[in-house]
């Protein structure tokens, strides 16, 4: 009989950042019994780390704004391969989501007369992006949580879920071990959302934090649901590179919004040389305009610095390889340039961005208020996730809803900075409310025991194996998937990475660990590094399988966009011998009201 200690809930939700506690919070107050799970501490999610801001059309500092024009963008910045349905919903909601994050408690940055300030960014048309200086997530997971405590959620801190329980086709349950002590542990519940976040951690130069795994989308994969618009993994243009140790670690776009610029090492504003016809019309022509808006001028174009990231990170990545990179292999990003143009730029940056001139100075022993920063691309974010409904959230498999980083549909090809925080205040929202309907209308199901012994065995299968150890393959992994499936990718390179996978995929099922289950970081590194070698897979065959450049996937054999590929999504499903099998799921047509808005705004 399999050992584990036994929780019941109504709405199990797994994952403790922006999505997850917006969805606890949501349940909660419908009136059922929550639970929130965490691999960390709460708190200490990944959402903590977001600097720039909280993207939501609230029009305070720019009056022209709307929700039009954010749906317009953001489809826009997506390659129109955005559910759109989801896009407008997020257009519409956002404003009150950030209002309602205001009246639980959230300290926004002001304007002179008293609202909530809006900085510019990437992509987006106006200044849309509510901050608290450059530590937002902070502020949010603060609020959040407080109000989610006050409600009464039951969280479950330094746990890992390894599996999800089905009753037929309904999934009832989620099996999984404390870090702790090792003890497993079953999770009932008659509805489970999960907000796990990205992959980032597939890549060895990347942004996001130890948690990014992709255990969410394998959870759901394995549990038979539809993964969307895998291939479209986003670099930001914009991390460390020096010195080696603090490599990936971002440099907000925030620097770019108060006007920081791009140069290469002759000093040069490269990023004026490449604006996309797509663009072209809405992006300044020369560094007077560039430097007007980010000033707040109504009448000034933005810089090409604020071009869409997948745009400006393979600009970077152009000069580097022809020779007009920085020291370290990237380009500079220049704030200080600002006291050319501003009294007390110094104290300025520092008041804007406290976090980048901490971060700099702390890691690299550069002053950003005196000399430009060294910056290239870093794996960021995953637009791909677990394909939802749009209005509630839900995923192919009945009981199971996913939001947030985790969720695929919004961004389409490319997702704009400030959109992922909005994107989990309202789809969390919603997949809570959905998730607690569903909870009212359905009674716990039933764990098959035997499953859960299988599910057992296998996590406890590591300390029976000989092979090598898990971070050997881990590195092997984050390697192949940055040489091989990064910026850039070509079918050959593909391929031998695939053909790596499969390698890393029978290493992995022979991964052997040590010691005992207490805290034993060897053994987590084994459970999730199954998972990601099956995103890394996916990510993969997904981007095989669109044979063209579009948003944050660059084929450097299809170098353009294909007016083929423009009609559907790519959605995989695990097959019934476990392999993986991908669909090409047709886009359905947009209502005429909404294609009129993007006509209107081209
Ligand atoms: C440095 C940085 C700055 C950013 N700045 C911005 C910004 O300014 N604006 C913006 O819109 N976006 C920003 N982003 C992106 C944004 O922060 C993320 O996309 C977003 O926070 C993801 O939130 P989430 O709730 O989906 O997941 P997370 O906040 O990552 O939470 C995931 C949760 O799931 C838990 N979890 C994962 N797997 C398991 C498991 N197997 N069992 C149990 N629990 C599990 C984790 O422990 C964690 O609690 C930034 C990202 C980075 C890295």
């Amino acid at each position: 009989m399999p050992e584990y200690i036994q929780h019941e809930h109504d709405v199990l939700v797994i994952g403790a950042g922006g999505a997850g506690l917006r969805a606890a919070v949501e349940a909660s107050a419908a009136g059922v019994k929550v639970a929130v799970i965490t691999k960390s501490l709460l708190g200490k999610a990944h959402t903590v780390m977001a600097e720039g801001g909280i993207a939501a059309a609230l029009a305070n500092t720019d009056d022209r704004d709307n929700w039009r024009v954010h749906f317009a963008d953001t489809m826009r910045g997506g390659q129109y391969l955005n559910n759109w349905r989801m896009a407008e919903l997020h257009a519409k909601e956002a404003p009150q989501c950030v209002r309602e994050l205001e009246a639980w408690g959230a300290l926004f940055d002001r304007t002179p007369d008293g609202r909530i300030l809006q900085r510019n960014f990437g992509g987006h048309r106006y200044p849309r992006l509510a901050h608290v200086g450059d530590r937002t997530g902070l502020e949010m997971m603060r609020t959040l949580q407080d109000h989610g405590i006050h409600l009464g959620l039951d969280v479950f801190m330094e746990y890992t879920v390894v599996s999800l329980m089905k009753d037929g086709d309904r999934v009832v349950g989620a099996f999984g071990y404390d870090r702790e002590r090792g003890r497993f542990h079953l999770f009932r519940a008659k509805a489970i959302v999960l907000a796990t976040g990205g992959i980032g951690r597939a890549y060895k130069i990347t942004s996001n934090s130890w948690e990014y795994t992709g255990d969410g989308l394998a959870l759901a994969y394995n549990a038979g649901a539809g993964l969307q618009d895998m291939e479209f993994v986003q670099f930001h243009p914009t991390g460390m590179i020096w010195p080696p140790s603090v490599r990936g670690i971002l440099v907000t776009e925030g620097v770019r919004g108060d006007g920081g610029v791009l140069r290469n090492k002759e000093g040069r504003r490269f990023m004026f040389d490449s604006i996309p016809p797509l663009y072209a019309g809405q992006t300044a022509d020369n560094e007077e305009e560039g430097w007007r808006y980010t000033q707040g001028d109504k009448n000034a174009r933005r810089p090409p610095e604020l071009l869409t990231r997948d745009h400006v990170a393979r600009c970077i990545r152009q000069e580097v390889r022809e020779g007009r990179g920085s020291p370290h292999g990237g380009v500079f990003l220049d704030i200080a340039w600002i006291k050319e143009r501003i009294p007390n730029a110094p104290e300025h940056i520092k008041k804007k961005l406290p976090s980048m001139y901490h971060q700099f100075k702390q890691l690299a022993d550069i002053d950003i208020t005196a000399v430009p920063m060294e910056v290239g691309p870093t794996t960021h974010y995953m637009m791909g996730g677990v394909r939802v409904d749009a209005e509630s959230q839900m995923s192919d498999v009945p009981g199971l809803f996913a939001a947030g980083e985790c969720a695929a549909g919004l961004h389409g090809a490319n997702r704009l900075g400030g959109n992922s925080l909005s994107d989990l205040l309202v789809f969390g929202k919603r997949a809570g409310e959905y998730a607690a309907r569903f909870a009212k209308e359905h009674s716990q199901g039933k764990v098959n025991p035997d499953e859960l012994a299988a599910e057992e065995r296998r996590a406890l299968k590591p300390f029976e194996n000989e092979g090598a150890g898990p971070y050997a393959i881990q590195y092997e992994l984050q390697d192949t998937m940055q040489d091989l499936v990064g910026i850039v990718r070509t079918e050959d390179e593909m391929l031998r990475a695939l053909h790596k996978i499969e390698e890393f995929k029978t290493k992995a099922e022979h991964a052997g660990v040590s010691g005992h289950r207490e805290y034993n970081s060897g053994w987590h590194t084994a459970l999730d590094l199954q998972n990601l070698i099956v995103v890394s897979e996916l990510v993969t065959r997904a981007a095989l399988e669109r044979k063209e450049s579009r948003g944050a996937q660059f084929r450097d054999d299809y170098p353009t966009k294909s007016d083929g590929y423009s009609g559907f999504n790519i959605v995989v499903f695990k097959g019934p011998s476990g392999e993986a099998s991908l669909r090409r799921e047709p886009i359905p047509p947009m209502p005429d009201e909404l294609k009129q808005i993007i006509q209107e705004m081209k």
